[in-house]
């Protein structure tokens, strides 16, 4: 046994008080993974994601860890899933709420097509500036329109513009989250629902089928599994 071994278990007979397991911090800037291990973490960012990080991106990453708030940061693996999200959906027309130096931003600009259009706001504009050298390298500055200032107001004066109702594809919100519900009823007018509205014996049978759901998922005498094939199957087995 080490020293250090037994001067801990002389303290720990002698205290009887546990001490609580060692918490350390994760090691990467902008780790805020549910992951609670840093090496499978660590995994993930070497295997996947910087390996194909694009240079600008991987550039601003750099800058913004030696930033006093790098804790903000969008992760680099959240970065790649954005991106991956909005080409996969075909986004065009985007908003970004809280961009801080703008990992996520420029994730974003480098996803959309050429015209491509970002309404990106944040209260500070000095984060962005730190960003924007980056951004501009990477040949997508001009997709940005960036607004200084506090989201909620701008957001309200957009509401009441009937032309900007279902106008944006996707909204990114990473700012003030004792602000998310307001700003959830708000983009809930500015984002636009699904191309393809319900075919109207869709619309018709749709509630019954809810119902239907919901009494088999209370049914004790029934297994069941919701298949999503076609316009939706539910498989039921009797128990008993
Ligand atoms: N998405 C960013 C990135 O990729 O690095 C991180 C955003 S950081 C978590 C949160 C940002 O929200 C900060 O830059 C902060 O200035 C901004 N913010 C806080 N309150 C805000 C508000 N009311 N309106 C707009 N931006 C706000």
């Amino acid at each position: 046994m080490a020293s250090t071994d037994v001067a801990a278990e002389v303290k720990a007979q002698t205290t009887q008080v546990e001490e609580p397991a060692k918490v350390t911090r994760h090691q990467e800037v902008g780790h805020k993974s549910l992951l609670q291990s840093d090496a499978l973490y660590q995994y993930i960012l070497e295997t996947s994601v910087y390996p194909r990080e694009p240079e600008p991106l991987k550039e601003l990453r750099e800058v913004t860890a030696k930033h006093p708030w790098n804790l903000m940061t969008t992760s680099a693996d959240e970065g790649q899933f954005l991106g991956l999200l909005l080409k996969l959906i075909n986004a065009k027309n985007t908003m970004e709420i809280g961009v801080y130096t703008g990992y996520s931003l420029l994730s974003t600009a480098l996803a959309l097509p050429d015209d491509g259009k970002i309404l990106a706001m944040d209260i500070n504009r000095e984060n962005y500036d730190l960003g924007l050298p980056m951004i501009e390298k990477a040949g997508v500055a001009h997709k940005i329109d960036f607004r200084e200032g506090p989201a909620l107001p701008l957001l309200d004066e957009m509401v009441k513009n009937e032309e900007m109702q279902g106008s944006f594809d996707f909204v990114f919100v990473d700012a003030d989250k004792d602000n998310y519900l307001n700003y959830h009823r708000r983009l809930i007018d500015l984002v636009a629902p699904p191309d393809a509205p319900l075919r109207k014996y869709v619309r018709y049978y749709r509630d019954f089928v809810m119902e239907l759901n919901k009494a088999l998922a209370a049914d004790p005498r029934i297994e069941i599994s919701q298949i999503p094939v076609g316009d939706g199957v539910t498989l039921c087995r009797r128990n008993y």
